[in-house]
Parts: structure tokens; sequence; C-alpha cells
């Protein structure tokens, strides 16, 4: 019997980031600029950042750091973000969370100019998104639909299920696919009867962060099923979904590593794209 469809977001971001590149090396414009703030010196924030820095390098978008102190205080991180808000060279502005505990990750989102917001977290992205209009949507659910769009993946009168229902993941993740006229349900942790109600879905999207909590009993014979969630445990990184026991059911899947992961950066680099046309409109 034949195994279901992989979904490998890591072939599908390589295409996404030869594009850019080529739209960067053709244009007569300025380079793309992404200023990203870090404030403290979480671990896996600097590998992150370090990431991002490199996929900008190779893409020929400029990248600038501002790093600061963990104890950094409100009004001088606000300050640094109005700065960059101010700067013609940068397009998009992008902070690394978590922030420290004393300053509102909420409160920095909505500092930045929606035009700049890569991340697409300010609440005027997240209206336009909710509306229907263009804007700056959030990378990983952004990158997921386009990704299902270009594997072929029915969208229209779909019935989706989300577990997850975070502002950076599932609750965009569920306007994303209803602008693609799927039937949506955002299930969470005081969802009753989830296996049943997972196991009706044509496509099924985990953003939780429980290590292997989707198996056979939550997937519809022949379902996408996309795997957002990454648990560090001992055995190293682990999805939400049970990949061995699941391929055998679902008709098309994400494997962890190489799914859904690769999309983040890519498309973070998509949006500064975005924002750089933007900016760069009639110049
Ligand atoms: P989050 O903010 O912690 O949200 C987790 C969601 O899961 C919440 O809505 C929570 O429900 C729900 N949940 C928790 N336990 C549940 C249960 N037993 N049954 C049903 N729902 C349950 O996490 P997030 O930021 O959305 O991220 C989700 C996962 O995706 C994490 O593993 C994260 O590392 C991963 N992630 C991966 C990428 C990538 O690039 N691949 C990007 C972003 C996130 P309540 O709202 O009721 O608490």
């Amino acid at each position: 019997m034949a195994g279901p469809l992989i979904l490998s977001g890591k072939d599908f971001a390589a295409g996404v980031r030869n594009a850019l590149a080529e739209e960067i090396r053709g244009s007569n414009h300025r380079p793309p600029g992404l200023a990203v703030i870090m404030a403290g010196d979480d671990p896996a924030s600097s590998v992150y950042v370090s990431m991002k820095e490199k996929a900008c390098r190779k893409l020929g978008i400029v990248s600038t750091m501002r790093r600061l102190p963990a104890g950094v205080r409100r009004e001088e991180l606000l300050e640094a973000v109005r700065e960059l808000n101010d700067d013609d060279e940068v397009d998009g502005i992008l902070c690394q969370l978590p922030l420290p505990d004393h300053i509102s990750a909420d409160e920095v989102a909505s500092a930045v100019l929606p035009d700049k917001d890569v991340d697409g977290f300010h609440p005027v992205n997240v209206g336009r998104l909710w509306r229907g209009e263009e804007g700056l949507f959030p990378c990983t659910p952004f990158g997921i639909a386009e990704m299902l769009e270009h594997y072929g993946v029915p969208f229209n009168g779909a019935r989706a299920v989300i577990v997850g229902r975070s502002n950076i993941v599932g609750k965009p993740m569920a306007a994303l696919l209803l602008r693609r006229h799927a039937t949506v349900t955002l299930a969470h942790s005081h969802t009753r009867d989830l296996p049943g109600l997972c196991s009706g879905a044509d496509i099924l999207i985990a953003a939780v962060g429980r290590p292997r909590m989707i198996t056979p009993d939550y997937v519809k014979p022949g379902a996408t099923v996309v795997d957002v969630g990454i648990s560090r445990t001992d055995e190293g990184l682990v999805g939400d979904v049970d990949f061995d026991s699941v391929k055998d059911r679902c008709g098309a899947i994400t494997p962890v590593p190489g799914g859904v992961g690769p999309l983040t950066i890519a498309y973070l680099m998509s949006n500064t794209v975005k924002a750089w046309r933007h900016h760069m409109k009639g110049r």
C-alpha cells in the first residue's frame, strides 16, 4: 500500500527562499532590511536569532541586531522600537520572544509600526487578517497555509480542526483556513471529546506542545495532518503527532523535523520582502 503524501516543509521553504533571493537580486532598490531586538540572553532565543541572521545573509536581506540587557527598562525597549520605526532603511522589526517578565510582549508588538510588523502580531494586522484584507500575518500559520495550497490540499468546504488557540499559531491558522473557505473548529484544553472531534477533520492541525498526543484514534482515514508542536525530550525534538502510527491512517502528513519548522523562518523572510516591496512602491 502506498504511504501518505509527506508534506516536506523543508523542500517547499527552499523554493520560497530561492524565489525571494532572486527577486532581491533583480531589484534596483536598496536591499530589504530586518531589525531584530533581543532582550536578555536566553540561549534558545540566541540560536533562533542567529538562524534568522544567517537566512537574511543568504537572501541578501540586511539584518541588524539590537541586543539589550535582561534588565532593560520598558521605556528603553519601546524607545528602541520607535527608533527602528523611524529608520528608512528598516522594513521589518522583530522582537525575539520571550521578553523579560517585566515587559509586556503585547505592548511591544503594538508599538511596532503595522507596516513593519513582520511577526504579524500588531492588533491592526490581526484585524486585517480576520477582515480578509492584505497585511502581514504570523509566519508559522501563514507558511502552513501556503504549503498546503502548494501541495494541492483541498480547503473549500473541508472540515478543519486546529488543536491549540494561541495568538501565534492556532487563532491566525483558523483565520487563514477560513479565508480559504474551510469550516474551522478551534480546540483547546477545555474541549470535550477531543479524539471524537479531531476524527471528523479533513485537515487536522496540532499546535499544542504535548509529545505524540495525536494517535490514530484522532485521525480520519485519508486526512491531512499538520504537526506544529515541538517538545524537547530525552529522545530529541518530538512533535504533537505520533508519526509512526498516524502515517498509516492519514492521506498526507508533515514530518518532524523537516515539516513545519523550516516554514517559520522562510515566511519571516517573505514578510520582510513583502514589507520592503510596500516601502519601495513609487520610489
Ligand atoms: P501555547 O501558547 O502554549 O498554546 C498551546 C495550546 O494548546 C493552548 O491553546 C492550549 O489550550 C492547548 N492545549 C494544551 N493542552 C491541551 C490538551 N491536552 N488538549 C487540547 N489542547 C491543549 O503554544 P503555541 O505557541 O501555540 O505553540 C504550540 C506548539 O507549537 C509548541 O510546541 C511550540 O513549540 C510549537 N511551535 C512551533 C513552531 C514552528 O516553527 N514549528 C512555531 C510556533 C510554535 P488553552 O488555550 O486552553 O490553554
